[in-house]
């Protein structure tokens, strides 16, 4: 019988957990981050002791407070809790040649031909699980599997703290409910919902097909090893909470660029490219929504993201005649190469590198775009960058 040979490692509570670790004191304690109680916004994590109260990320911080009263709320160190995920990727790359990286602290790993050095597969997983929280002194939460799907499921059982393996992944799998499994969205749950398939199992008897498409590949694709994207996660987003709505136009676009900015600077600093981009927004009554295409030529140029995303802001703001309270903006479809382009594409790109150079000697802020600068009027401008009401990372 084959092994499994893919791990999933997943960081605990993980920004809670970072603000634990620098002050000890916190330990045992409900610590939400996101932001104050008082404030717009939404939590980005919540310690295990928080979510005893049903405190969840991405529940709003007012929310959370009428939870959770005695909760200590903390606005999160985010160039903090990026470094740890540099190095907590860096020691997994040091492991294996094949890490993809699902977010800013959750990662699958190739295992394949690293059981000669281990007794068995199930203590090789378990060793390298203590030896990330060893590295990144962080508790961590390991899923072993057949399929990334199996390795992913196995670490929600396993959390928090453990490593699991659940064995029989196709029958684990049919027993779940649809909202379970990664990648069916809103609207085809609603679709299968209304057909009355709640569960795995069901979908499977009553439409083969449908779960040929949704589910069979999760377990049986060849593309089920991890692909070597450098510990790269496949997206990456920037959004923000306005600290009042806002109606004036200007204004959101002068937000939406700076997230833009950032998001360049991302792409610019890991090498990268990207071939989607998706804008975002939340009206003040709550109503969201997002907006995506394909960039003309992969790029990692402010210009060229920037031009797009307004085109997608524009339709968007045509929703609805009302303020907005949120804005955000992700790149999708990371690459690392691309064909070779004509000179005037390049140009723009020439020029945002250049911008980054600047940035890297003399920080973030020494240059910023005209339709920036609206900004900085707003919010306090430190030296990699201004502050947000809400802080902007990718989860
Ligand atoms: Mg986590």
């Amino acid at each position: 019988m084959k092994a499994p040979f893919i791990l999933h490692i997943d960081i605990d509570a993980f920004f809670a957990a970072v603000e634990v670790m620098l002050k000890p004191s916190l330990k045992g304690k409900p610590v939400i981050v996101g932001g104050m109680p008082d404030e717009r916004g939404v939590v980005c994590t919540a310690s295990y002791a928080a979510r005893k109260f049903g405190v969840h990320s991405g529940m709003a911080l007012r929310t959370a407070a009428q939870k959770c009263p005695s909760g200590i709320f903390l606005r999160g160190r985010y160039h903090i809790y990026s470094q740890i995920s540099r190095r907590f990727f860096d020691f997994l790359n040091r492991l294996s040649p094949g890490v993809e990286g699902v977010s800013i602290d959750e990662a699958y790993i190739d295992l394949r031909g690293m059981q000669y050095l281990y007794p068995s597969v199930y203590q090789m997983a378990q060793s390298l699980k203590e030896s990330v929280e060893k590295e990144i002194g962080l508790k961590v939460s390991a899923g072993l599997g057949f399929s990334k799907l199996g390795a992913k499921l196995a670490t929600e059982v396993a959390k928090p703290g453990g490593f699991f393996f659940l064995g029989d992944e196709r029958t684990f799998v049919s027993n779940l409910t649809l909202e379970k499994i990664p990648g069916i969205g809103p609207h085809t749950l609603l679709i299968l919902q209304g057909l009355g398939i709640k569960r795995v199992k069901e979908l499977e008897s009553a439409y083969p097909s449908i779960w040929k498409k949704l589910i069979g590949p999760h377990l049986y694709s060849s593309s089920r090893y991890p692909g070597n994207t450098q510990g790269q996660a496949k997206s990456c987003s920037r959004e923000t909470t306005f600290p009042e709505d806002i109606s004036d136009r200007e204004m959101i676009m002068s937000h939406l660029a700076y997230l833009v900015d950032r998001l360049s600077v991302y792409l610019i600093e890991h090498h990268l490219f990207s071939g989607r981009i998706e804008v975002k927004v939340r009206f003040s009554d709550f109503s969201t929504f997002t907006r995506r295409t394909t960039l003309e030529f992969p790029t990692s140029s402010y210009q060229h993201l920037w031009k797009t995303s307004l085109f997608l802001l524009n339709q968007l703001l045509k929703k609805k005649k009302l303020a907005l309270r949120l804005v955000g903006v992700k790149v999708e479809d990371m690459m690392r190469q691309r064909d070779l382009l004509p000179f005037v594409c390049l140009k723009s790109e020439k020029l945002s590198h250049g911008v980054s150079d600047i940035r890297k000697r003399f920080g973030f802020s020494s240059i910023f775009t005209g339709r920036e600068l609206f900004l900085e009027g707003i919010y306090p401008v430190e030296r990699e960058g201004m502050v947000l009401k809400t802080a902007s990372l990718t989860k």
